[in-house]
């Protein structure tokens, strides 16, 4: 089936045709067009909801146009349009949101109703066609921490979340207090390459406690009272950041395999999936565990619709689609209710 899919979220305007049938993850993003605020937002250390959701409105039309044409299709080919519609900034969500629904009803296609952490949780199955349910997915994103045994299309269990921040905002709250500016991730990692993770001592919140979850308040506190200190140099305080953000999530991660049923892989997603040294120490984790880790490549663990487009696919291949009085969600966990509510419509 060809899917269009919309994605307004957040800070980054994307659209995608995906092809469910192709066999290769370049065959099944048949196009795919991302523009990304960084700049927009970058005066204000963070993304401002108001601007982001006027910059969606200006963006997601003419971009849907351009993705169609470089495909070579047009809207009438789609066997279905898919929108995120939540979790997110509510604003942008229900530009996608309406967008999509408009285009489905001129075009008279299903509109599907995407969980934007279902776009993140199957987005290895994207990119690694061979991935089978069920797996144990860590999702580190900007908004969310989350250990999940994915058990079916829909079928969520979540094992681990955090208590205060999530892995994402943690390195845009160290970069930050360093200087390093919006988006935050990136740039930690590449100034920790230059430093020594010994240098700085800091807390490693939660580990070895029993149960999987996460906790980077303490970890972040420690990283200021070490700037402050002025005692060190920076690309030191971001490799040690680094690490030990890095040692608590493979501890959480460890535990958390031990906890869930049998599953064919580790996985994970979600911006800080990008993360070079976490899929090291991932990849450490899976093969003592004697699992595959099944990492999508860094492009596809930011934000982008290509997978909100293959979520749609696999719903499409359920039956599943969405009434047109779908409501946009700021907030939808994913493993309490994955269907979308009708009626409180935007
Ligand atoms: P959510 O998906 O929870 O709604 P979001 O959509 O804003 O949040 P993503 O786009 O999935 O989040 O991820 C963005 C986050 O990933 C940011 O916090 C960013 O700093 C982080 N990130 C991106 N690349 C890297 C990297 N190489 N190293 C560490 N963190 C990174
Ligand atoms: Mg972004
Ligand atoms: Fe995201």
């Amino acid at each position: 089936a060809l899917i269009l899919g919309i994605e307004s979220s957040c800070d980054e305007t994307a659209a995608a045709v995906i092809d469910s049938n192709g066999e290769t993850l370049a065959a099944r993003i048949v196009a795919q067009r991302i523009a990304s605020q960084d700049e927009m937002h970058r005066p204000y250390g963070g993304v401002v909801p108001e601007i982001a959701a006027r910059a969606h409105v200006e963006v997601l039309g003419p971009m849907i146009g351009q993705v169609l044409a470089d495909a070579g299709l047009t809207l009438d080919d789609m066997d279905a349009i898919a929108a995120t519609a939540g979790p997110g900034l509510i604003g942008g969500v229900m530009v996608g949101l309406v967008t999509g629904k408009a285009l489905a009803m001129a075009a008279d296609k299903p509109l599907i109703a995407i969980n934007h952490l279902e776009g993140h949780a199957l987005s290895p199955r994207l990119a690694e066609p061979s991935l089978a349910y069920p797996y144990l997915l860590l999702l580190v994103s900007g908004g969310h921490c989350q250990i999940l045994e994915v058990r079916g299309l829909g079928d969520y269990r979540r094992l681990a979340t955090t208590i205060d921040d999530a892995l994402g905002e943690a390195f845009d709250k160290t970069a930050k207090i360093l200087g390093l500016g919006y988006p935050g991730g990136p740039a930690v990692e590449r100034l920790a390459r230059e430093g020594d993770a010994k240098a700085v001592p800091l807390p490693r919140p939660l580990v070895g406690s029993g149960e999987p979850h996460f906790s980077f308040a303490g970890l972040k506190s420690a990283v200021m009272r070490a700037k402050q200190a002025g005692t060190h140099r920076d690309a030191d305080i971001a490799a040690s950041f680094q690490q030990a953000a890095l040692d608590c999530v493979i501890d959480r991660t460890r535990i958390a395999l031990g906890a869930c049923g049998p599953v064919t892989a580790l996985v994970v997603a979600g911006g800080v999936a990008a993360n070079a040294a976490l899929r090291g120490a991932l990849e450490e984790l899976a093969s003592g565990a004697g699992l595959p880790l099944v990492a999508p490549p860094p492009k596809l663990c930011t934000d982008n619709a290509a997978m909100i487009g293959w979520a749609g696919a696999e719903r499409f291949a359920m039956g599943y689609s969405d009434a047109l009085d779908v409501a946009a969600r700021p907030r939808w966990p994913l493993d309490a209710n994955a269907a979308p509510v009708r009626g409180a419509g935007v």
